[in-house]
């Protein structure tokens, strides 16, 4: 439990029971030619991957764990022997972009939303010259991240990158403030394929500490709006257009009824002792149910502090 409990800080994926891993973990599903899912073992904290196929080159996307990506490059060397030129962080967590280097190695170009780099420049502040940060700490915990080391992105767009070869077009894409500052999204617009990284997941996997719950719900409604019909993502199975609309329909679910405690100027401890009822209520709601948490203090917590609250007593 206290290794779960120090994974919950440097990565964004939080402690999915075994009845929530799917037979889909560690295989890799063809999206459409060309277009590849691999759902990662979240047990080893591992996120999703997908990767596309280009004449020339594979873009891939999320950098995984160093394990992570260890796992899932030769599964795309079983699909295609075009070289990966560019991997694309979603956002800066560990469990998305610390194997970057690996991915480096393999020939590839880091690609990400310049709040991506923003974002490691103040959780990465051993890399770029403080005290040690967030990767320091999660090499304590993990042999894979201390036989590494952190890359960067390199390549960084501030809304959009296109990537286009005649026959595939990607877009990639940010939207606003979501599960943090740089959230890329991927779009592919001819077979309305997206992939979310962490700004909206499939199962209890939210993490919201580097995230603003009010514009992850706006940021969402943009998205929304893309028409996705297949969506890949940061964690869990792929799903449809759903897996967007739910994640959204959590947010605000949650939010209100955090929001009409903070507007009854309950106190911290009121709110707190309040979230079993909260969560058996949302739980109740078929479309989110998968979404609550075992515990849904922190959530709560990120929220009712988003609305100028205290922090929950301990
Ligand atoms: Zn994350």
């Amino acid at each position: 439990m206290t290794a779960l409990l120090r994974f919950r800080i440097l990565a964004c994926a939080i402690g999915a029971s075994a009845g929530a891993v799917s037979a889909q973990i560690n295989t890799v599903q063809t999206v459409v030619p060309g277009v590849y899912f691999h759902e990662g073992d979240i047990r080893r904290g591992h996120s999703n991957n997908g990767w596309i196929v280009f004449d020339d080159f594979v873009l891939v996307v999320e950098a995984n764990f160093p394990s992570g990506a260890r796992a899932v490059l030769p599964r795309i060397k079983e699909t295609t022997d075009k070289p990966i030129r560019f991997a694309f962080n979603t956002h800066h967590h560990g469990d998305h972009a610390y194997g970057n280097q690996l991915w480096a190695d393999a020939g590839a170009t880091i690609v990400a939303n310049d709040g991506v780099l923003a974002e490691m420049k103040t959780a990465e502040t051993g890399f770029f010259g403080g005290a040690p940060g967030r990767w320091e700490d999660a090499a304590k915990k993990r042999p894979d991240v201390a036989e590494s080391k952190l890359k960067p992105p390199t390549l960084l767009f501030p809304r959009e990158l296109f990537f286009d070869d005649g026959k595939r077009r990607v877009e990639l894409r940010w939207f606003g403030v979501a599960h943090t500052k740089g959230d890329g999204f991927v779009w592919l617009p001819k077979e309305k394929i997206l992939f979310t990284g962490d700004a909206c997941v499939n199962g209890p996997h939210n993490y919201l500490a580097d995230g603003d719950v009010t514009a992850w719900i706006k940021t969402l409604e943009a998205v929304k709006r893309l028409g996705a019909e297949k969506v890949c993502p940061g964690h869990g199975p792929i799903g449809g257009p759903e897996i967007v609309a739910d994640q959204q329909s959590y947010f605000v679910e949650l939010q209100r009824r955090i929001k009409a405690r903070v507007d009854a100027r309950r106190s911290p401890a009121e709110v707190k002792a309040a979230l079993p009822d909260v969560a058996a209520e949302l739980k109740k709601i078929p479309n989110i149910a998968r979404y609550v948490p075992a515990s849904l203090n922190a959530h709560a917590e990120k929220i009712y502090r988003e609305f100028g609250g205290q922090p929950f007593p301990k």
